[in-house]
């Protein structure tokens, strides 16, 4: 790959946190950055060099942003398969769109799991509501039902404790959704009573080369990410496993850029991959402050033709999410800690739910005060 040389711009497309936090690790790098999305004053583009507020099925704008950029990547995978398709057609798009096709459908994504001779938790396709209930006799409860695709921090899913909660689980999920007639419309997954979860971060470049930062280990609360720690302090089979499949899996999918791997960790040590990510993640945001180099700038170099380098951990460390209308209250206790490196999102309306930044507090290490 020819190396990009100062003053390039890579192009981002979505313009939320993750295409902020990207721009802020490509400009010291040199490079200049156009972020494109459909919305407006959004928290990437009070950062970047460049953006454009349109649809994803803009031709005239897509064509005009493929032309201002030398690199395309993504912030979110569920741009639509014809954006992707046309963007590739005009300019280098990095990862491709093999990968992101797979991310954005939870099925897909299970499939490939196996592939690579991984395990997820036992699930079953679901495109009826007969297919729920034979699903459901072969599972049993607990069990979780997940539409294949957009589904994200706990939306698109519904937990069924007993053959009663089947029929409203079904009617939330489908009301008003036009079933494919092609791959599945949901998932039914056993639920795991797992130990933990956790996470690896893997960046890939061009000749093939694999970089993975260590395994977080991540809280969830209503289904998001609360806080993510690390060292996770597992056992070192644990560490090399996750490793090894989060490895396999960047590589089976022929990805330049990240891949971040979200698996549980169950009593008996056994783990089951959940979900996988093409781009920086949520649960890699510890590695800003606590690395020497981080998620958002091994993206930059796997996708400009730098070097990656070793992500080494020079720091113990907490990443917490500040999440919803009460997150200043939170904010002041950590803007007073000079360990808490703050990261806001410049969001200016807070939501229930919605993220608007999050704090990486630096622990002491052990043996150092
Ligand atoms: P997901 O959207 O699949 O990442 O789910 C969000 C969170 O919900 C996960 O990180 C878990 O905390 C929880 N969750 C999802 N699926 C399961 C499962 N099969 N068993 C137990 N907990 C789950």
């Amino acid at each position: 790959m020819t190396r990009l040389s100062s003053g390039a711009t890579i192009g981002i497309l979505g313009n939320g946190q993750l295409g902020r936090m990207l721009c802020l690790a490509a400009a010291p790098l040199g490079f200049c950055t156009h972020v494109y999305g459909p919305n407006k004053n959004s928290p990437a583009e009070q950062v970047a060099t460049t953006s454009t507020v349109a649809n994803y099925d803009d031709k005239t704008a897509l064509a005009t942003f493929a032309k201002s950029v030398d690199v395309v990547t993504f912030e979110f995978e569920n741009v639509p398969a014809s954006t992707a398709a046309y963007l590739a057609a005009h300019t280098k798009v990095h990862p491709s769109w093999k990968a992101l096709e797979i991310a954005q459908d939870r099925t897909k994504e299970k499939v490939f799991f196996s592939k690579i001779k991984a395990k997820t938790a036992d699930w079953r396709p679901v495109n009826s509501k007969d297919d729920l209930k034979v699903a459901l006799k072969e599972i049993g409860f607990p069990a979780i039902l997940k539409t294949s695709r957009l589904g994200y921090d706990g939306k698109g899913q519904v937990k069924i404790k007993s053959a009663v909660d089947a029929e409203m689980a079904w009617q939330k999920l489908s009301a008003g959704k036009s079933i494919r007639s092609k791959g599945a419309f949901a998932a039914l997954e056993s639920f795991i009573d797992f130990s933990c979860e956790i996470s690896i971060i893997a960046a890939r470049d061009e000749k093939g080369t694999i970089m993975c930062f260590e395994p977080a280990k991540n809280v969830h609360e209503n289904h998001m990410l609360a806080t993510s720690t690390v060292p996770a302090n597992l056992d070192p089979k644990i560490i090399e496993e996750s490793e090894s499949i989060t490895k396999r899996a960047i590589q089976s999918l022929d990805i330049v850029g990240l891949l971040a791997v979200e698996m549980f960790v169950t009593r008996s040590g056994e783990i089951l991959c959940n979900e996988m990510a093409p781009r920086p993640h949520n649960s890699g945001h510890w590695t800003i402050d606590a690395c020497g180099t981080d998620q958002f700038q091994q993206l930059v170099r796997a996708i400009t033709g730098l070097p990656l380098v070793h992500p080494a951990r020079h720091s113990d460390v907490e990443m917490i999410n500040l999440v919803g209308e009460d997150y200043a209250d939170q904010l002041s206790s950590y803007l007073a800690n000079p360990d808490a490196h703050t990261h806001l999102y410049g969001k200016t309306e807070s939501k229930p739910g919605r993220k608007m930044g999050h704090v990486n507090i630096l622990l002491p290490r052990p043996g150092e005060n």
